[in-house]
């Protein structure tokens, strides 16, 4: 059994006995007139299949065994769009029990769908997929008089496949240690360059840093950015999704680039913040090892058992601190460390929170709340129900949220604590428009975590050095 039938397998083990799940693969896109986005198949798609093409859709049932409905064949087509593996070839090539073409859909589903139960499928993530199926069942429903059942129950597909993708498996894992070396080359290329070109004395440009990154991608098969780069030099660093533009990179800025590749669909996410000569000056350094610091107790606090919260938390602790420390907050107005994190003060210069789950999508699937107890489920009287207003910010509930995940092996998340210092009266000039990040991807195991992105260093000492050749 290949990886995608062995999670076809456990997918199919977590469904009732008379229940069928239904995945579609992602459409094509269009870009502008007739040019397409680049194609990028549906992650939970892939995760069962590892099949590329568009214009598929998988079926399995509670007996283990899996259609594909795919493209024909199309000599035609394929002169053009390239080859198709095709429904003769799919069940050998994929494991599948059978395959049909993916025109004959409207024909076959309501055949497999006939006498079930319950429709798995995943909601809110295809436009358009939920009318195809109650199409399907409509078609049942018209032959209740020949006593065919139609599927009484629609489920979240995503309830499961979330859960399965967030614990990564050994051939999950080696991909995204790939896809991180790529990526940790790319930024070294960059920040060499960067040090380089003024050293040249050059002009250059954040787009010329962003090339430098792509490059490196895609000359070691990476197939994609696994998210918009950014790269932002001097104050742009401050502007959390800036991209990569046209700023001039001066000597004495500091460069942050938040960039990644993406390798069989595998994301790679790393922020670095470096000087644009390879030196940092005073305050930069000062803000930049606060900064690291509180990346290192983040990854200290981090380890299966933990609440997914742990690493946020103790970077909280540090970065108020810190923040005390150097100037930007004052105890006289802001307190001590725990007032500062109770009233969220560190918000003025920390404004997102430290980790994402990072898998086939950056931001990858899965809960970040435990599961509720079955006792604590209780409808929620609309009577009392706090609603917000239209066009109103929903303020954060107060009453029992529910409990942060925990950590377990085999789970990938990122910690990337950052500083942000936009001018303001309250914040020592020395240390406006300095935006900093760092940003690692982290395996849980059992006793911490393995960062798998550290290819490229963070030590002011490391930077400096690598960028000084
Ligand atoms: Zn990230
Ligand atoms: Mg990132």
């Amino acid at each position: 059994m290949n990886i995608y039938q062995e999670r076809r397998q456990r997918l199919s083990s977590q469904l009732g006995p008379m229940d069928v799940a239904i995945i579609p693969t992602a459409p094509t896109r269009t870009r502008n007139r007739d040019s397409d986005h680049p194609y990028r198949f549906d992650s939970y798609f892939y995760y069962l299949t590892g099949f590329v093409e568009p214009d598929a859709v998988l079926f399995v049932n509670a007996a283990g065994e899996s259609v594909l409905f795919c493209q024909p064949k199309d000599l035609e087509r394929e002169i053009w769009d390239g080859y198709r593996l095709g429904p003769e070839e799919a069940p050998n090539a994929l494991g599948v029990e059978r395959a049909h073409s993916i025109g004959e859909i409207n024909h076959y589903a309501p055949q497999y769908l006939a006498n079930t139960e319950s429709v798995w499928y995943p909601f809110g993530t295809h436009e358009g997929f939920d009318q195809k199926i109650n199409t399907w069942i409509a078609t049942l429903a018209q032959r209740a008089r020949a006593g065919v059942k139609a599927p009484q129950v629609l489920k979240n597909a995503c309830s499961i496949l979330d859960e399965m993708r967030l614990i990564k498996d050994a051939h999950e894992i080696q991909i995204m240690k790939d896809a991180c070396s790529i990526s940790a080359k790319a930024h070294i290329r960059a920040m060499q360059y960067s040090a380089q070109a003024l050293r040249e004395k050059k002009s250059i440009a954040e787009y010329h840093l962003e090339a430098e990154m792509l490059h490196e991608f895609r000359r070691h098969g990476s197939e994609s950015v696994a998210y918009t780069s950014i790269v932002a030099a001097g104050a742009n660093a401050c502007v959390l999704h800036y991209r990569a533009d046209k700023a001039p990179v001066k000597e004495g800025d500091l460069v942050l680039i938040d960039a990644g590749c993406e390798l069989n669909g595998y994301a790679s996410d790393i922020t670095r913040t470096f000087p644009s000569n390879g030196r940092f000056t005073g305050p930069q350094r000062d803000l930049y090892a606060l900064v690291l610091q509180a990346q290192e107790a983040s990854v200290a606090a981090t380890r299966a058992g933990v609440a997914f919260t742990a690493p946020h938390d103790a970077c909280l602790k540090v970065l108020s601190q810190g923040l005390l420390d150097l100037g930007l907050l004052n105890t006289n107005e802001h307190g001590h460390v725990d007032d500062i994190i109770e009233h969220r003060h560190y918000a003025a210069y920390y404004m997102h929170r430290t980790s994402h789950w990072l898998g086939l999508d950056v931001h990858d699937c899965g809960s970040y709340v435990q599961a509720p107890s079955p006792q604590s489920l209780t409808t929620t009287s609309w009577r009392q129900l706090a609603l917000h207003a239209p066009n109103s910010n929903p303020t954060p509930s107060t009453n029992a949220s529910p409990a942060p995940r925990t950590l377990e092996a085999g789970m990938v998340l990122t910690i990337e604590p950052g500083l942000y210092v936009r001018p303001s009266a309250s914040a020592p000039e020395a240390f406006w428009n300095l935006g900093i990040r760092i940003e690692d991807d982290a395996w849980v195991r059992e006793d911490g975590v393995e960062l798998i992105s550290r290819e490229v260093p963070v030590a002011i000492d490391a930077i400096e050095h690598l960028m000084s050749t």
